[in-house]
């Protein structure tokens, strides 16, 4: 089996096609899950250390990611993927630190050796001499203090100093998560990826399980809101047993809400749930990947004859912006949604148009680029204009340098990784709202990423 899984997978990577060549590693994941069906035990599974390590691999696949035990993973650096891989996301919800997309050139360092990773740079150092390990433990050590006093402060409010506030949330993708946001200082959940309670099972939740597992973090928030957002499978997220047809360009096929419409025995499910769970605590939906307005009256329209089939009471339904025609389209899709939550990781990659897990672009494909800055300035004007409130739940929204520009450009709430909650709060609290606002209006003015982050 491992024999022939390897062939085959060596036979995709060696493809012309970058996007079918990525798809070796899922070939692999699916030839180890299977082998470790076969196989009572298997020594290279990943997460069955026996010492501490820091983690290279040509790439790992997000439900080999979610399987990794932080307490013996102490760094990831990959050849391949990109920063806002769902892979990477995971990583940094596990408080993982990490490096994608390094290129191959890291796979050829001898198993027990040495080296340093800087996961806030994105640096691997090899060979480390004393003096380096000695700066590395000191540097190590005042980052763990600054964490130390963030974590200490990280309920208060993120007031900036001239006494505007900017909500801080978190994004999670299970039910015990919610619990951990809180007491990591979130205001509540900006984004629930709900698609992360169908992966690595063989069946669909089902309505209750699903209830059961929304119910759960209504419980957890305590009366903190909550916003679910519907199934976004496709792209970088596949589920299996679904047996979606492969598609040439999954990021550009059915996804997101595209699948919702196409498949009610999935969509009609959730939404149940979701309503059902809105009666046990404040829920808001929200639906992802819109591209046009027509897509939006048909969510709603399926959403609220669920919620009448229920007798449940009415909840605010908003929409991701992930996809430019949305942003074009915001001041009509205002007249249908109650709020607006912008998805960057999509965003950027489909405004530079580079695929955000592609091993070469991935890193040109920054959120901070002006061309996605000025996509989200539009979306808040159009927004501010219809009274709607604006959220990002992007990798952006949790990077200090993107959540200040954020802030300035006008998005009302930000949703991040929960380590990154106390981090922002702390940062944001020591700036005006003033200065974040000349920030981001230099950060528009600028003709690349770079130079939006050299300011
Ligand atoms: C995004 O695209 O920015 C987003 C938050 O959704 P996901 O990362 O799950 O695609
Ligand atoms: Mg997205």
């Amino acid at each position: 089996w491992r024999q022939s899984i390897d062939e085959r997978a060596q036979e995709v990577a060696s493809l012309d096609d970058a996007l079918l060549k990525e798809r070796a590693v899922d070939l692999q994941d699916v030839g180890h899950r299977v082998l470790r069906l076969l196989a009572d035990t298997l020594e290279e599974e990943p997460g069955t250390f026996t010492m501490p390590v820091i983690l290279v691999a040509e790439d790992l696949s997000p439900s080999d990611t979610a399987r990794l035990d932080p307490a013996m993973i102490l760094g990831i650096c990959t050849a391949g993927g990109g920063p806002t891989s769902h892979t990477a996301i995971i990583a940094r919800s596990l408080d993982i630190p990490a490096i994608v997309g390094a290129g191959p050139a890291v796979l050829h360092q001898p198993e027990d050796s040495l080296c340093i990773l800087d996961g806030d740079a994105g640096n691997l150092y090899l060979e480390p001499g004393d003096g380096d390990l000695h700066l590395a433990h000191q540097v190590q050590q005042q980052w763990q203090a600054l964490r130390e006093a963030e974590r200490l402060a990280c309920y208060q409010p993120a007031i900036t100093t001239d006494g505007q506030r900017i909500e801080v949330v978190a994004n999670i993708g299970g039910a015990s998560e919610a619990e951990q946001a809180v007491a990591a200082g979130a205001e509540g959940i900006g984004l629930l990826r709900s698609e992360f309670l169908f992966l690595q099972r063989a069946e669909p939740p089902s309505e209750d399980e699903q209830f059961i597992a929304y119910s759960a973090m209504t419980r957890a928030l305590n009366g903190l809101p909550l916003i679910i957002r519907t199934l976004d499978i496709g792209g970088d997220k596949e589920v299996p047993y679904l047996s979606l047809p492969a598609e040439d360009n999954p990021f550009l096929g059915v996804r997101g809400i595209r699948l919702c419409l196409a498949r009610s025995d999935l969509f009609r499910p959730q939404l149940r749930a979701i309503y059902r769970a809105a009666a046990t605590g404040p829920v808001k939906i929200m639906f992802p990947m819109i591209a046009t307005v027509e897509e939006l009256r048909a969510a709603r329209a399926i959403a609220e004859e669920v919620r009448v089939e229920l007798g449940a009471a009415v909840v605010d339904i908003g929409i991701m912006i992930e996809v430019p025609s949305a942003v074009l389209m915001a001041p009509e899709l205002a007249a249908h949604a109650d709020f607006f939550s912008v998805g960057t990781n999509d965003l950027t990659q489909y405004v530079l148009a580079m695929d955000r897990g592609h091993p070469s672009l991935a890193r040109q494909a920054d959120a901070l680029h002006p061309a996605v800055l000025r996509m989200i300035d539009m979306t808040v004007k159009a927004a501010t204009a219809a009274g709607r409130w604006v959220g990002v739940c992007g990798g952006m929204a949790g990077e200090p340098k993107g959540a200040m520009i954020l802030a300035g450009l006008g998005v009302a709430e930000l949703s991040m990784s929960i380590p990154s909650v106390a981090a922002i709060k702390s940062r944001l609290r020591a700036q005006s709202l003033v200065d974040m606002q000349a920030l981001a209006k230099r950060a528009l003015a600028c003709q690349s990423a770079a130079e939006v982050r050299a300011l």
